[in-house]
């Protein structure tokens, strides 16, 4: 059940000559005007919409709770592979994974309590849900929609700024909980070393890297495209863990939609788009999805699909697992 942080101005006890409504997401009190109804004000401090229904926080949610079973038979194909997880490390350990953390460090804003305190509030409310630490977030320049995680030891999120420009308050948080959800499910290893991966073997430069060797031995081993194509599996997992932290579907839908349809997305029709994914799901099974994603791997695409992945997750919602963890105490 959700907390209240007091008895006589939360949620929906709210009394009626009472103009505060406390944010169902942060807990930040709000004075609102007195025509208030739900969804028509913004919480200061996280810029949520305000509403007096409940927002469930997570008190024991564990990843086998939520994993797709497609990330959880990819991952285990890939741990089936001799060798892999001192690999990794090694590979890890001689090239990219420090440099990255100091570049974002040199080149990106730190998001703090006071540096885009919403968006700092919005990975509170993700952590705070899913019931993870608090890891480091970054915003860099790049017009391309799009958000990672990186790190090994410490986890650290890095988001595009064309995201922060193009999505609503809600799919921002959907984004930040997805990356989250990474850091819950404990991709953030594999999901490192696949993208240095994809990084070297994209820029030519995996010669010029110290290790390079390693980098041979993990293409030979087939290592990088088990990795690969774990990762696009994960995903799935991912907005599984964005869907507990939004608690509403079609954030986690119109946000897929942005990403389909990019800077038109406003001028799409949204239950059109619905449609589309449903129907992608009927007409298309695995063995197409791992010919459409090898090909997507190499085109240098990182997040692809976004119109299977609202599919799966309306699925996952009719499957009726969504509604049985918001009961869960
Ligand atoms: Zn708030
Ligand atoms: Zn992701």
């Amino acid at each position: 059940m959700p907390k209240k942080k007091s008895d006589s101005d939360s949620g929906s006890n709210l009394p009626a000559k009472s103009h505060f409504v406390r944010c169902r997401y942060c807990g930040q009190k709000n004075a609102v005007k007195a025509d208030y109804v739900n969804n028509t004000a913004n919480c200061g401090r996280c810029k949520m919409p305000l509403s007096n229904e409940p927002h469930k926080k997570f008190a024991d949610l564990s990843k086998h709770d939520y994993i797709h079973p497609l990330d959880s038979k990819a991952l285990a194909a890939l741990r089936a592979i001799p060798g892999i997880d001192s690999a990794l490390k090694k590979l890890l350990s001689v090239t990219v994974e420090t440099a990255l953390r100091v570049m974002f460090n040199a080149s990106s804003v730190k998001v703090t309590s006071k540096q885009c305190p919403d968006i700092h509030a919005k990975l509170q409310i993700a952590c705070t849900t899913l019931g993870v630490e608090m890891p480091d977030m970054f915003i860099m320049q790049n017009p391309v929609v799009n958000a990672f995680t990186y790190g090994v030891d410490k986890p650290y999120i890095v988001l595009h700024s064309a995201l922060l420009e193009r999505l609503s308050e809600d799919e921002t948080l959907a984004v930040i909980a997805h990356e989250v959800g990474h850091i819950h499910s404990e991709h953030v290893l594999y999901l490192t070393a696949a993208r240095i991966i994809e990084l070297l073997a994209n820029a030519s430069v995996g010669a010029l890297v110290p290790g390079s060797e390693i980098i041979k031995f993990i293409v030979s081993a087939g290592i990088g495209s088990a990795l690969l194509a774990w990762a696009r599996r994960a995903e799935l997992s991912c907005d599984r863990a964005a869907l507990l932290v939004t608690q509403d579907p079609h954030a986690i839908g119109r946000t897929m939609m942005k990403l389909a349809g990019g800077t038109f997305a406003s001028k799409i029709d949204y239950d059109l788009f619905l449609e589309q994914g449903r129907e992608f799901q009927k007409n298309y099974d695995e063995k197409f999805l791992d010919k459409f994603w090898a090909n997507l791997i190499n085109a240098g695409q990182t997040h692809p699909l976004p119109v299977w992945r609202v599919a799966e997750i309306l699925t996952w919602v009719e499957s009726g697992q969504y509604a049985d963890l918001m009961k869960k105490d």
